[in-house]
């Protein structure tokens, strides 16, 4: 059987209280799954926060120690050693923070870091090790962040990150909606937000009539890595975001171990597509401390990259890109 039973989720429970009963246990995640905790390369210690909601829980398969859902939550013991070319920053959000909590990399948009909170925390997150504590968006009018908005017309979008920017209430979300549209250059608001598909229960009714209030167009960007980790449930909140008008792109991670074959990663592509998502990035491992055990060579990540291509239509092909820092774009790869 794929997955453990499923009756607690209901779409219409408060997330906030769905969050509470995540996974913040390693071996109450493990027995769980009924997997055998001495596994070697598992460690209970870790430097960044564990955390597991229930819902993805019951989509790993039960005593399968190398679940490719499993792998992308479970600390592990290669995450302390020290590889070269591997950095706490790997892609430059240092130098490219204008004022705390805003990160302005590319021409005409910018991302808020609103948070540092996650439903999941992703073992090879390249802001593993972000200074959350000193990059908080003041929602103020007045604030640092709305003053350089104000002050940079040439800013027409904003991405509102994390963490992940859905972990913020509503009341906040809709005080940041309100402060936006008094800017009339900001057209369009896009959350990065691996919540849609973690924690169904987050597209609510409210939060629906939160985003309605902003004055320009809203669009979301998702982070599915692998097709088992698309069901019904989440499949319903793509639903209720695409009824209500809103596009939702999904960009992946290439990962050693998760999703490194082209008959995966098709298979996802064609299962965003019915469940009204666009596959939009595939992403290069960001060179980020303690996710060298995730890494696949660049040729191999062409090698597959070039199966893919063969077995998808254009419109269902990511873009395979690598983050460089210091440039003014994603870079694409070229493999041929
Ligand atoms: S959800 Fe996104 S920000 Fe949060 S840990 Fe995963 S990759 Fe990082």
């Amino acid at each position: 059987m794929k997955g453990c039973q499923a009756d607690f989720l209901s779409k219409d429970r408060d997330w906030k209280l769905v969050i509470s009963e995540s996974f913040c246990d390693l071996g109450e995640l493990l027995e769980y799954c009924e997997i055998d905790p001495s596994r070697a390369s598992f460690t209970g210690k870790h430097d960044f926060a564990f955390r597991v909601t229930r819902y993805y829980a019951s989509l790993i398969e039960k005593r399968n120690a190398l679940d490719p859902l499993l792998l992308q939550v479970l600390p592990d013991a290669r995450e302390f050693q020290l590889v070269d070319g591997y950095s706490e920053d790997a892609v430059g959000d240092k130098q490219a923070m204008a004022v705390p909590g805003l990160i302005h990399k590319y021409h005409g948009r910018v991302l808020l870091t609103l948070t540092g909170a996650c439903a999941i925390h992703c073992r090879y997150c390249f802001r593993r090790h972000f200074a959350y504590s000193e990059s908080s968006v003041d929602y103020r009018m007045n604030g640092q962040v709305m003053t350089y908005l104000s002050e940079n017309p040439d800013v027409s979008e904003v991405i509102l990150s994390g963490g992940d920017p859905l972990m913020v209430s509503d009341d906040k979300l809709a005080r940041l909606i309100s402060s936006l549209n008094r800017i009339p250059h900001i057209r369009v608001l896009r959350f990065h937000s691996r919540l849609l598909s973690v924690l169904p229960e987050r597209i609510s009714v409210n939060l629906l009539e939160v985003l309605k209030q902003f004055s320009g167009q809203v669009v979301f960007v998702t982070h599915i890595n692998h097709p088992n980790e698309i069901s019904a449930h989440n499949q319903a909140a793509f639903r209720l975001l695409a009824q209500d008008g809103y596009q939702v792109f999904n960009q992946s991670v290439l990962l050693k171990g998760v999703n490194d074959s082209s008959q995966i990663l098709s298979d996802l592509s064609n299962k965003l597509f019915e469940s009204h998502v666009i596959p939009y990035y595939l992403h290069r491992l960001d060179r980020v401390q303690g996710a060298a055990h995730f890494d696949i060579s660049k040729q191999e990540s062409c090698r597959i990259y070039q199966q893919l291509r063969s077995s998808l239509p254009g419109y269902l092909l990511p873009t395979l890109v690598e983050e460089v820092a210091g440039q003014s774009s994603k870079t694409p790869v070229h493999c041929d």
